[in-house]
């Protein structure tokens, strides 16, 4: 079903840098049944949610979670939102999927959805992006083990190395937030500020449950953006002028300062969002760069053990079309070591995948850190 066109660039040299090439799906003869994998109902417009689910069922370690049942002895039911309800019908619906023989309708899941958050309470196109922060966040708290959050304060000592201080930031955020959603997917990220005028360094720790990254501005043109730009762009030191001054505490006043932006202690599953939205008052816009990015062996560094991290890709969500409220939202994901691209309902098998492929849809990448095998992860077995 899958054929591959090597993009034609104008410049040779650039060509042989970047060997890319667009994955480019034929849909004229999809599949309705594959084995093991399983299409999605689209209400009118909901295929953000589809697309961002089928990223998350790709995530081995999460649905194998749901399956060995161990969601049931971390069910949080005193969280604020859903009280533990949304874990439980993400788990029907992970099960559902399973057992069928075909596309299912995720009616349960979407009905509770609507009913808590008013934002997804009707057919409208949404931002699949969004939609996948917020289920991932309510997830959380209907798994979080922490029940009643103490309250920490936040100390900056100067006596502590970076790492120390990482370790307890760390620490502090785990005793509020402890969940299968933060053991997987909270990286950490280290700021550093420097006053232009006296030199004051103050360093700040921050996790967080995914990474936004800014296409190259200068690159928005070209054809030519690997993820690697991006995460240059995003730890590149930057400036912060007067529209948006830093508070030095040795001047005592607001002042210009740098800012190094650093990621610090890197996640099993790293979640990339790649900003191609931009908002002007009521109107926004799509930047149509071609991203190229890594199927296997995507290396960064963590800067808590000082040591690389080699990831792989698991999932894709795409958009396909100008602006965020138009337009169709689909997934790329890997099951059981073959890559399948869904369109709600549509499946369609992917063969001989490059490892690196570029692409103007690709929104949001979902990368899974290689290590120690789990046997029971190559396939899920429900219990
Ligand atoms: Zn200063």
């Amino acid at each position: 079903m899958l054929t591959e066109s090597s993009k034609k660039s104008p410049d040779e040299d650039a060509e042989e840098q970047y060997p890319f090439r667009e994955i480019v799906v034929d849909e004229s003869k999809p599949q309705y049944v594959l084995q093991g994998v399983c299409g999605l109902w689209n209400y009118g417009a909901t295929c953000y949610m589809n697309s961002a689910l089928q990223c998350l069922v790709a995530i081995p370690e999460l649905t194998q979670f749901f399956a060995q049942r161990r969601y049931r002895e971390e069910l949080n039911i005193t969280s604020k939102k859903f009280e533990g309800q949304l874990a439980v019908a993400y788990k029907a619906l992970l099960e559902e999927m399973e057992a069928a023989n075909g596309a299912i309708v995720p009616d349960g899941l979407r009905n509770l959805i609507k009913k808590y958050e008013g934002r997804f309470n009707n057919n409208e196109q949404q931002d699949a992006q969004e939609f996948l922060s917020f289920f991932l966040d309510e997830l959380h708290e209907d798994l979080n083990r922490v029940v009643k959050k103490p309250y920490i304060e936040y100390s900056e000592s100067i006596l502590q190395t970076h790492a120390e201080m990482g370790r307890e930031a760390w620490e502090n955020h785990r005793k509020r937030e402890d969940s299968v959603v933060v053991d997987l997917a909270h990286l950490q990220v280290k700021y550093k500020r420097t006053c232009t005028t006296c030199s004051t360094e103050s360093v700040r720790f921050e996790s967080a449950a995914s990474l936004t990254l800014e296409l190259p501005e200068e690159e928005m043109f070209s054809p030519h953006i690997s993820l690697f730009d991006c995460i240059e762009k995003h730890t590149s030191e930057e400036l912060l002028g007067e529209d948006n001054a830093w508070f030095c505490p040795q001047c005592q006043k607001m002042q210009e300062a740098k800012l190094k932006t650093d990621l610090w202690k890197l996640p099993k599953i790293l979640i990339l969002h790649l900003k191609r939205f931009r908002f002007c008052g009521n109107a926004n816009s799509k930047i149509e760069s071609t991203v190229t990015f890594p199927l296997k062996g995507f290396k960064l560094l963590d800067n808590s053990e000082d040591e690389t991290c080699v990831y792989d890709l698991v999932g894709v969500c795409n958009h396909v079309g100008s602006d965020v409220n138009n337009g169709h939202y689909t997934a790329m994901v890997l099951r059981d070591g073959l890559w399948y691209y869904i369109s709600d309902i549509m499946i369609t098998e992917m063969f001989d995948l490059p490892d690196e492929v570029s692409s103007t849809q690709a929104y949001v990448l979902i990368y899974r850190c290689r290590g120690e095998e789990d046997p029971a992860l190559k396939r899920t077995i429900w219990i």
